[in-house]
């Protein structure tokens, strides 16, 4: 029998290998997916719960106005999802319930944190501010060395929290740089002729600069010395302005019938030339005379291009003769541990009366989403589904995690304990990455010619899949590049 040979192969069905089969497929590829568990799209689903419809994790979409994510929607989908308005951040504390400060106008009045402490924040965020628009790498510089000293503990907590829900990690670990990129503060998006550019299909001398084009779309960290030009002459003034006036919000959305509808636009947009194969893990990379030539899962498949999703990590043991450094590089990615609670109510709380998500800070931080309120489907006809997300600290056990966080809730929502009519949660790695200070990610391009790393772990600006999105983009480029894309 003669072996099906593909053009590509795509290791992975979550959505950075969803997203790399459905562009690759529209610039005229023959796609082959294998994915190793039943369900498609990886972290990014939703099923049902005894007539609850739950997502993989709390999940807000960012960057949707101009962000990768809108780039590849513009440019591959033939159905959108459709994006409710995300709503605010709000922090709750045993006391109060107000919006999280997305500007030093907002944060003037927060008064969840002591006044002092506010005055010596605003003052630090304003430097780092300054200081970032002006082409300083804040990147080894973590949250905790940039904070003010003898700050009240609760103020600590908060920054902490914060950190935690950007970068995965402690405000210790975290890089100054990644907290004012995550807080949306600086511009983190491309423009339709900077994308044109980076995937060949327009004449490059009508465009703006090349420099333009690769300090929008190239991690910051591998190229700083150009993104410090760039952005001292285009930036300064407004990073600063939006620092004192910025709407967090306004880019952000929740898609209406649930996280799987972003799942299910991509599935729909891919034309018949894509194959999936389910339940196919792929245990081996074929490689020849240094460049792959196919991969081993239930059989063997044959292509000279492979985009692999998975974990970087788990590379060394899919390939035969890595060379050492290289694996050892891959070794320095760490990531973090998220589990979400999904509560179904039996009637609508008053305390959940909003659209977005609330921080609390205190005991053991949880970002919570009360998504029916988007969508009042999502649960049965006058209930409420909320959703809880902590990151867990992976030296102690899921139980003692899944006691504390329990405890947590309870605290922080007295009444809703008798109300609980639907419990489910979801321990889960929430991305392949977590931006540290020391932490590590993966080049796209690997020492083996054609095999090629697409996803979370490739690539430090902004969070999920709109990180994801952002290394599908990175990713056409460099084929491109490579001349693998046409
Ligand atoms: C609690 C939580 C909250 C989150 N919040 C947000 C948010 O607010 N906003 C946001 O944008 N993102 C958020 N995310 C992150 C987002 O869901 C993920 O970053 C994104 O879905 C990752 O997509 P991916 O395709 O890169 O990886 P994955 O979803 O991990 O997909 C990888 C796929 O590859 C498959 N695979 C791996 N190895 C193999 C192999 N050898 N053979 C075959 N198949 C293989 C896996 O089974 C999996 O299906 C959150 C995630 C969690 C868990």
């Amino acid at each position: 029998m003669r072996m099906k040979k593909y053009d590509v192969i795509v290791v992975g069905a979550g959505v950075s290998g969803l997203l790399a089969a459905l562009t690759l497929s529209k610039h005229g590829k023959k796609v082959l997916v294998l994915e190793k568990s039943l369900y498609l799209g990886g972290n990014c689903n939703s099923y049902m719960v005894d007539g609850y419809q739950v997502d993989t994790g709390a999940h807000a979409i960012t960057h949707l106005l101009e962000g990768p994510l809108k780039r590849l929607m513009d440019n591959y989908f033939d159905f959108l999802p459709v994006f409710e308005d995300y709503g605010y951040y709000y922090v709750r504390t045993e006391n109060a319930f107000m919006k999280v400060p997305s500007n030093l106008r907002d944060f003037v009045t927060f008064d969840v944190l002591p006044r002092k402490d506010r005055v010596l924040l605003s003052q630090a965020l304003t430097k780092a501010f300054t200081l970032c628009s002006f082409g300083i790498d804040l990147s080894n510089q973590s949250v905790y060395d940039f904070m003010p000293k003898n700050l009240s503990q609760d103020t600590y907590d908060f920054v902490d929290t914060i950190s935690k829900f950007l970068s995965g990690r402690s405000m210790r670990e975290t890089s100054a740089q990644r907290v004012l990129w995550g807080s949306s503060f600086l511009r983190d998006s491309i423009t339709q002729e900077q994308f044109d550019a980076m995937i060949g299909r327009s004449d490059p001398k009508k465009l703006q600069s090349a420099e333009s084009i690769l300090a929008s779309v190239l991690p910051y960290h591998l190229h700083a010395s150009l993104q410090a030009r760039v952005t001292r002459v285009a930036q300064p003034f407004t990073s600063l302005e939006r620092l004192a006036t910025n709407e967090v919000n306004n880019s952000q959305g929740y898609p209406r019938k649930g996280l799987k509808a972003l799942l299910n636009a991509i599935l729909y947009s891919l034309p018949e030339t894509v194959e999936i194969k389910k339940e196919c893990e792929v245990t081996s990379i074929l490689v020849q005379d240094g460049k792959v030539s196919g991969v081993e899962a239930d059989e063997i498949y044959s292509s000279d291009l492979i985009i692999y999703t998975g974990f970087a990590t788990e590379l060394p043991k899919l390939i035969k003769d890595l060379p050492n450094d290289y694996a050892g590089d891959l070794n320095g990615i760490v990531h973090s541990k998220s589990l979400t609670i999904w509560l179904g109510l039996e009637e609508e709380f008053p305390e959940f009366n909003y659209t977005g998500s609330e921080i609390w800070f205190k005991d053991f931080a949880y970002w919570a989403m009360p998504i029916s309120n988007y969508d009042p489907s999502l649960a049965p006809k006058d209930k409420q589904l909320v959703g809880f997300s902590f990151v867990i600290d992976e030296n102690r056990s899921e139980e003692h995690e899944l006691k504390q966080a329990y405890e947590t809730i309870f605290h922080a929502h007295p009444k809703i304990e008798n109300h609980i009519e639907m419990q489910h949660e979801q321990f889960i790695v929430p991305e392949k990455a977590a931006v540290t200070i020391d932490g590590k990610f993966a080049d796209i391009r690997t020492p083996i010619r054609n095999l090629y790393i697409a996803g979370t772990d490739t690539d430090k600006r902004s969070m999920g899949i709109t990180r994801a999105s952002y290394s599908i983009i990175e990713l056409l480029k460099i084929l491109n590049e490579d001349g693998n894309l046409h």
